[in-house]
């Protein structure tokens, strides 16, 4: 069948173009990759998004968002969308369960976490390094947790893993933090957390689990190596030092800048007729879950709109 809009991605950016293109009656399919929501899905509490009441969890959220977008006739499929076609007139996306065509596409992958690059993250990734605080938190009950960066991802996963954890050290390779200042002050007001500044780590060690990681003060150059006090075994490393955008899909297609971010015009238009992209994958000065719902809802009138001059 030929869909009005395919969506890709069922973060804020995606639900938020589904349920603007289900209410304007277009037949809408999303694709989410995993179990949907995106990064909100792993983000602790939201206070910052517009009428989200105190303490609502980001996978609260997104479950919300789905249903709602579900509500007015969105259908939400867990299908990996691993080819797109989408420079001709009918847009053709391929999943595992098959190809699926569209008059228009929103792409709406988001990004995902940066790796620091030091020797043992990788092998150490799920035994002690974690991208997602989340996820992995309850692991680290009364342990020690080691929280790297200094942007807005890393002091609110630190904040939510002081929940967790007995002692939360933010290493950050700078002496001034990245992130909002009103996190900062909560942050660096709860007595179980430490910051290391100047700091970044070099090497995280351990056989089979973290057992140790090496920091390096940058100023001074001196090296440190800290070591998992003997009763607790291992402690956690929670790297948030980023993000790149998930958009190789459509390299060679949709124009993007150097550092693969899609460039849209203020409508979420890209370079192709009829595709459209929205969140977190786009050039954009604010990353937010607000900017990304209201990035969906631009881009699925903006499908409306060139389904209905296109016919
Ligand atoms: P970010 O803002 O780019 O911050 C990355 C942090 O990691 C920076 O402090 C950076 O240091 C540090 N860093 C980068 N590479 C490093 C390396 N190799 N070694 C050590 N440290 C390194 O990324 P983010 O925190 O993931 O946030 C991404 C976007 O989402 C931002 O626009 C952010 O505002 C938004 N966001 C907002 C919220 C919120 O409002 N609650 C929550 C999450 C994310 P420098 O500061 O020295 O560059």
């Amino acid at each position: 069948m030929l869909y009005d809009v395919i969506i890709i991605g069922a973060g804020p950016a995606g639900l938020a173009a589904g349920l603007y293109a289900a209410r304007a009656k277009l037949n809408v399919i999303i694709f989410e990759k995993s179990g949907g929501g995106g990064q909100l899905a792993t983000t602790g509490d939201i206070e910052n998004y517009p009428g989200a009441q105190e303490d609502i969890s980001g996978a609260a959220l997104a479950d919300r968002m789905a249903d709602q977008a579900k509500h007015f006739g969105a259908k939400i499929v867990k299908d990996t969308i691993t080819q797109a076609d989408i420079s001709g007139k009918v847009k053709k996306v391929t999943g595992g369960s098959g190809v699926y065509e569209a008059k228009t596409v929103i792409i709406a992958n988001g990004g995902k976490a940066r790796p620091i690059g030091c020797p043992g993250e990788a092998e150490l990734v799920g035994k002690g390094v974690s991208y997602c605080a989340t996820c992995d938190a309850d692991f680290f009950n009364d342990l020690e947790v080691f929280v790297i960066g200094g942007g807005d991802s890393a002091l609110d996963e630190a904040m939510f893993l002081t929940k967790f954890a007995r002692k939360v050290t933010v290493v950050h390779r700078r002496d001034e933090f990245r992130a909002a200042k009103s996190i900062q002050d909560k942050l660096l007001k709860n007595p179980k957390v430490e910051v290391m500044w100047d700091t970044v780590i070099e090497e995280i060690k351990g056989d089979g689990v973290v057992e140790s990681a090496v920091f390096k003060n940058v100023k001074s150059g001196e090296l440190t190596e800290y070591t998992a006090n003997e009763d607790d075994g291992t402690f956690g490393v929670f790297v948030f030092v980023g993000f790149d955008p998930v958009s190789g899909l459509y390299k060679g297609q949709v124009d993007m800048d150097p550092a693969g971010y899609i460039i849209t015009d203020e409508n979420m238009k890209t370079n192709l007729d009829g595709v459209f992209a929205a969140g977190d994958i786009r050039v954009k000065t604010l990353r937010q879950v607000v900017t990304a719902a209201a990035d969906g809802a631009i881009a699925a009138i903006q499908a409306e709109k060139y389904i209905e001059h296109n016919q």
